[in-house]
């Protein structure tokens, strides 16, 4: 049987392991920050007939700007945007990774503040970008301070942030963005794939978009709307960004049946995002139950909550698989993470870790 190490793969390739978060056979999935919710029936008609009504058209390429979808993501967002402004793609993954190929690549850097999504350094890592692994404070927040001094010392020419942040679930002060614009030399990626999750009051980098060209703010639907399976994720900025990324953007990369659900999806946004009061309420009892127990919890705005077991976090995550309940073991050393489900799932974890 042939290795990998026997192909002639590339250099800076070898010795390197792939995205892996377990996918197993649990009765308890609390591991990738999934929507817990099944899409319900009404959206599931609505998602067959609109994608049915494509299906006779499938020997023809799709609409390559996707501008019907981008409309609709505008519209969705507000703040004033327009199709110009969004861009979308098979998940803010791939968003990102155009955003890396258009801005990064080889020869440059991309820096983010750790811990932080495991994507961003294995993103940067296939498009051949330097990683640049700069640190959150202690606690898990990230001071504009501490911010701004990382990026001096680096000048990197893509600066990823992450609001509310994965894996401890800190949502970013406005401060750190303003900062961090005025700094960086590059490009500054807001991933805000968990922004519908984030208490009122929590604002939102896309209010920074007028007058900052070089401020990208990244979305997805696969959380908050339940739609990780149909894959799609978008960005918001200035117009020239996005034909920055068409440079880079494979034709017909997005299908006419993923543009097809995606909107459909979007036209039922009521029935699929009145899941998110309900996940906040069992976040926020994770949170409650945990320290009530004398277990330390980082505050999370997100639809996850990381929780410290102390010592060793691998053997603590076995132990709660053994008893069904599957979360993540980010790497962090003494952490786990948790997503806020349904309330059964809750209790089925509360009850496991006890
Ligand atoms: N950003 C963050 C912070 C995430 O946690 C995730 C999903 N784990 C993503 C982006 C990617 O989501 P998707 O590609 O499904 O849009």
């Amino acid at each position: 049987m042939t290795t990998l190490d026997q192909l002639p793969i590339r250099d800076d390739l070898r010795g390197r392991t792939p995205y892996g978060a377990p996918q197993l056979d649990v009765a308890v999935r609390l591991n990738t920050n999934e929507n817990s919710y099944p899409v319900p029936d009404a959206v599931v008609e609505a998602i067959a007939k609109a994608v049915q009504a494509e299906l006779r058209d499938l020997n023809r390429y799709p609409d390559r700007d996707a501008v019907a979808l981008r409309t609709d993501l505008a519209g969705y967002l507000g703040h004033g945007l327009t199709a110009a402004h969004v861009w979308a793609a098979n998940g803010s993954n791939e968003v990102q990774q155009q955003l890396l190929q258009a801005f990064a690549g080889p020869g440059r850097s991309a820096l983010g503040f750790g811990p932080s999504y495991s994507m961003h350094p294995l993103l940067a890592a296939g498009t051949g970008t330097r990683w640049i692994g700069a640190l959150r404070d202690p606690d898990f927040g990230l001071t504009p301070e501490s911010a701004v001094e990382q990026i001096d010392r680096h000048a990197p020419d893509l600066v990823f942030l992450c609001s509310p942040n994965n894996p401890t679930g800190t949502a970013l002060d406005p401060s750190v963005v303003e900062a961090v614009l005025a700094s960086a030399p590059g490009m500054v990626v807001v991933d805000e794939a968990y922004a519908e999750f984030a208490r009122p009051g929590t604002p939102s980098a896309l209010a920074a978009l007028p007058g900052h060209p070089r401020l990208v703010v990244t979305r997805t639907m696969s959380k908050a709307f339940g739609f990780a399976g149909g894959r799609l994720g978008y960005l918001a900025a200035d117009p020239a960004v996005v034909d920055a990324v068409q440079l880079v953007r494979l034709p017909y990369h997005l299908s006419a049946l993923t543009q097809a659900a995606a909107r459909a999806a979007l036209a039922h946004r009521a029935a699929l995002l009145v899941t998110v009061d309900a996940i906040k309420e069992q976040r926020d009892r994770i949170v409650t139950t945990l320290r009530s127990r004398g277990v330390r919890v980082a505050d999370s705005d997100a639809n996850f909550v990381l929780f410290e077991v102390g010592g060793d976090q691998h053997a603590a995550w076995q132990r709660l698989l053994d008893r069904g309940v599957l979360v993540r073991d980010v790497g962090l050393a003494g952490w786990l993470r948790v997503t806020a489900g349904t309330e059964s799932e809750t209790d089925a974890f509360l009850g496991a870790l006890q």
